[in-house]
């Protein structure tokens, strides 16, 4: 066993778990993850315990609690201590992944070292126990130390094994701001063509973890060969000059600026990585040798949807992101209320705070852009001076009951003369004030104009 000179606090209720399975003869400890995280001085989100006992013996040791086999076949039962869960898992070996998606079968072992071996990462490899003393036989603290993401043995052989751990490591690069130790990443150049066979389920999760990284941006640019493996359709725009002074950076680099400068949710940072997507196939080069990217956007977006459809994404994600990328080149020099109400009637408030995020980070990864920051806060200024404004028909002073009133029959005409309305009051002819709006729709009849 390797120098166990650190120790992490270990909370009560994971002191219990430990603690009653020594009692009953077992070894137990706080592993992966949460051993990580504490040396780093980060609270855990979850312990995951690992144990000598096999999952019905576990059981056993916790039958005054709820406990679930979560994934019995695998040695994993779930505890339900004061409602909280925490995984107990066997130690155990994995055989093969020949479907890149599940281990053909496990062992149970006997010993912590052998569990630990099987772990991807050096830095993940770490175990403690009930008193917090930190086992560590790969040398994961001294790489937590110094920054570094190593696979636990030979690279090659853990990767072929299962190829999502390359994308993990990517994943931890990007969220601690670590390098990848250089076997690792020449095995990962090598083999990273394997992520093709792994189940889309599994690469969306670690895909989104890396990409909201802190480090994210230096990620990407060191392994555009691993991202383009799982979005062949980014690769066109790997040195794809612009030609155009509005754009300093070639559309990748841009890409790597934007995703880097914008919050890191989900949904923001997979528009930003997509944002441009279109442009390689829309591009067009003047007289005068200014390139254009017309309609890039609206091609963008289509791709955009096949690409996360194809990462099963669910659908509420897919829409919004396809829907950032679409429209993330709306015009706002024109910085006005009517506009910013028009902008809200047709996507809502929240999804137009998005965009002005999305737009925010656009301009600023051109590296030309003067503003980007000053015109986005006028932007938000304008958002909040319209959020008690009127920009859909439920809002407005007037409804379909007063028109029935004011003798409109009943169908499509009503409709009709309310979304006129609506029209002129984002515009700003007329005032969301009811005796306004009730004239104005009774000019409206008495005209009785067949085109409303
Ligand atoms: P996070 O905080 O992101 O959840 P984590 O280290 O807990 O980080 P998990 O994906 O929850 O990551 O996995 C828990 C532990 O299981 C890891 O720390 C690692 O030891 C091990 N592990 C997970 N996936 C693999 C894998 N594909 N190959 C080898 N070991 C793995
Ligand atoms: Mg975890």
């Amino acid at each position: 066993m390797g120098a166990g000179v650190s120790r992490i606090v270990i909370p009560a209720r994971v002191q219990t778990i430990l603690r009653r399975l020594n009692a009953a003869g077992f070894a137990a400890y706080a592993v992966g993850g949460c051993v990580r995280d504490s040396l780093r001085g980060e609270l855990p989100a979850d312990w995951d315990i690992c144990t000598d006992a096999e999952p019905e013996q576990t059981a056993d040791c916790f039958s005054d609690c709820r406990t679930v086999l979560t994934g019995a076949r695998y040695g994993t039962v779930t505890v339900l201590l004061d409602g909280a869960p925490y995984e107990i898992t066997t130690f155990r070996a994995e055989h093969g992944y020949s479907d890149s998606r599940h281990p053909d079968g496990v062992t149970f072992l006997r010993s912590l070292r052998d569990d630990l071996a099987r772990r991807d990462f050096t830095v993940n490899a770490m175990a403690a126990d009930a008193d917090g003393s930190v086992i560590d036989c790969f040398g994961g603290s001294e790489d937590l130390r110094q920054g570094i993401i190593r696979c636990v043995g030979d690279p090659e052989r853990r990767f072929t094994e299962d190829a999502l751990r390359m994308l993990r490591a990517l994943r931890f690069a990007s969220r601690f701001g670590f390098m990848v130790a250089p076997e690792t990443e020449t095995a990962i150049h090598a083999l990273c063509g394997r992520l093709r066979a792994v189940a889309p389920e599994r690469l969306r999760k670690e895909l989104s973890g890396l990409l909201c990284g802190d480090a994210v941006q230096g990620v990407l640019e060191r392994f555009s060969d691993v991202i383009t493996v799982l979005i062949p359709e980014l690769a066109p725009c790997i040195g794809f000059r612009q030609w155009n002074y509005h754009h300093k950076y070639d559309v990748w680099e841009h890409t790597l600026r934007a995703v880097g400068a914008i919050a890191p949710t989900e949904e923001l940072r997979l528009a930003m990585l997509l944002h441009d997507i279109g442009k390689p196939a829309a591009f067009t080069m003047d007289k005068q040798l200014i390139g254009h990217f017309y309609g890039h956007a609206v091609i963008g977006a289509a791709m955009t949807e096949t690409i996360l459809r194809r990462l099963r994404y669910d659908r509420r994600t897919a829409e919004l992101v396809t829907l950032l990328v679409r429209e993330h080149g709306f015009y706002l020099l024109e910085d006005t209320q009517k506009r910013m109400r028009r902008l809200v009637s047709q996507f809502g408030a929240e999804t137009v705070r998005l965009l002005l995020q999305v737009r925010r980070a656009d301009g600023i990864a051109t590296g030309t852009a003067e503003g980007a920051e000053e015109k986005t806060a006028v932007a938000e200024r304008l958002l909040e001076s319209v959020s008690s404004q009127c920009v859909s028909l439920p809002q407005m002073a007037l409804n379909g009951q007063d028109l029935l009133r004011l003798g409109v029959p009943e169908g499509p005409r009503i409709g009709a003369i309310l979304r006129a309305l609506l029209d002129a009051v984002l515009d700003g002819r007329l005032e969301n004030e009811r005796e306004t709006l009730r004239s104005a729709a009774r000019e409206m009849i008495d005209k009785s104009d067949e085109s409303i």
